[in-house]
Order: C-alpha cells, then structure tokens, then sequence
C-alpha cells in the first residue's frame, strides 16, 4: 500500500466511536502489546459461562458480539468458551521464551518452527484485544465428530457476528503465516483497522526485548505473519 493510502487510512482510524460516549485511538502500544486491558475502559472481562478464566479481557464491542454468538451457538447446541482472550508483551514473551529455549537448530529455523502455532512478543493479534481462542488448542480435537460439527456451525456463523478465522490453511489466497488454527478467530470490524493501524505506526525496531528478537526481520514478521491472513487486508 502506498505512503498515502496509509495517511488515509490512519486518518478513519483516528476517531471512531465504540458507543455513544467513548472514542478510541489506535495507538502503537495497543497494536504491541503494552497497553493494560485490566485498567483500560475500552476493554471488559468475559465471565462465566462464557469463559473458564478470570483474565479473559477483550474490547467491549468484541465481547458483546463474542456473547450474542456464543448465545446463538448455545440454542443449536454448541458451547463456546474462550480459552485465550488478550494477552500482553510480558505473556507473549514467556511463551515464546520457553519454546526458544527448547528449539533447536539455527536461530531462523528455531523462529520458524516455533511461528508455527506462536507468535513473537509484539506481533500477536491476542495483544489487540479483538482476538481469542476457544474450546480447544489441539488441532487432533478439531477432527474428532464433535470438533468437526462445531466447526462448521463457526464457519457458517460466525460471520454474522463479525467474526472470522484469520488462521486458515483451507484459503489458497493466504501463502504464508501461521498453520491453521480452527480454535482462533477475531472481530473483523475492529481488527481490520488494527491490522492496517500496524503497518502504519508499528517498524522492525518495535519488535524487541526477548530471546531471538534479530530473526524478526528474517522471517519477515510482518510481511509473512502479521500481513499473512486471511482475507487479505
Ligand atoms: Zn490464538
């Protein structure tokens, strides 16, 4: 995208209201994973029966939308629970601290295997707060009867509700990122803006402050991990 485009862009970012009282600036800490879901107005704590945990944090308009799905499911008997909701730099960086510890091989290949199923400290959708995962990690469960019906009711619904899976090896148009995650999905209206707000504020120099940070740029984080879903954006 050009210089331009992106001016744009950031300029529809600037302001955009999340209900009739609050507005909301996409700033770089946001899109890094610095920002403090637990203090912040913007974001509210899912609970139960929505979600097993106490910190499960997403923004309020993701979590009213996340629910009214969850409902929905519910009547043509599905359970959605959120697993992973937002987590911030700090979490990030002991993921993927113990999984680089525990890699092995060159630095590039250990980033490589471990982008997998990771991300790098900086660049998760999790730290965005529009983004979650549910009922189960393993992608073995996925294939199981249930695990297939209930990803098909998602693939069939989850749309109406904002929501898509922006992990999805079955779309040929997404050549690169990670593998496919049937368990996260995101909030299109808000995380399409974030995806745009990251390519404009966030740079290579941003992505730092854990284990094999130097292969961000060979990797090509952002081109190939943040940029690699699907739709494109
Ligand atoms: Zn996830």
């Amino acid at each position: 995208m050009t210089k331009s485009l992106f001016i744009l862009a950031f300029l529809t970012l600037e302001l955009f209201p999340l209900n009739s009282n609050e507005v909301w600036t996409i700033r770089k800490d946001d899109l890094i994973g610095l920002n403090k879901p637990e203090r912040e107005l913007t974001f509210t704590r899912l609970k139960s029966p929505y979600t097993g945990r106490e910190d499960s944090y997403l923004r309020k308009e993701v979590a009213n939308a996340f629910m009214e799905m969850a409902d929905a499911a519910n009547k043509d008997g599905f359970r959605l629970s959120v697993l992973s909701a937002t987590r911030n730099f700090k979490y990030q960086k002991g993921i993927w601290e113990r999984k680089w510890k525990a890699a092995k091989g060159t630095d590039t290949e250990k980033a490589l295997y471990i982008l997998q199923y990771s991300s790098m400290p900086g660049t998760s959708r999790h730290h965005w707060g529009t983004d979650f995962d549910i009922n189960s990690l393993e992608p073995s469960w996925w294939e199981t009867a249930e695990g297939k019906k209930l990803y098909t009711w998602l693939k069939a619904n989850a749309k109406r509700f904002g929501f898509f899976q922006p992990y999805d090896k079955e779309n040929n148009e997404r050549l690169s990122g990670y593998r496919d995650e049937k368990w996260h999905w995101s909030y299109f209206p808000l995380s399409n803006k974030m995806t745009l707000a990251y390519n404009f504020l966030v740079d290579y120099e941003d992505i730092t402050g854990f284990e094999g940070s130097e292969s961000a740029t060979t990797v090509q984080i952002i081109e190939k991990y943040v940029n690699g879903i699907f739709p494109a954006q």
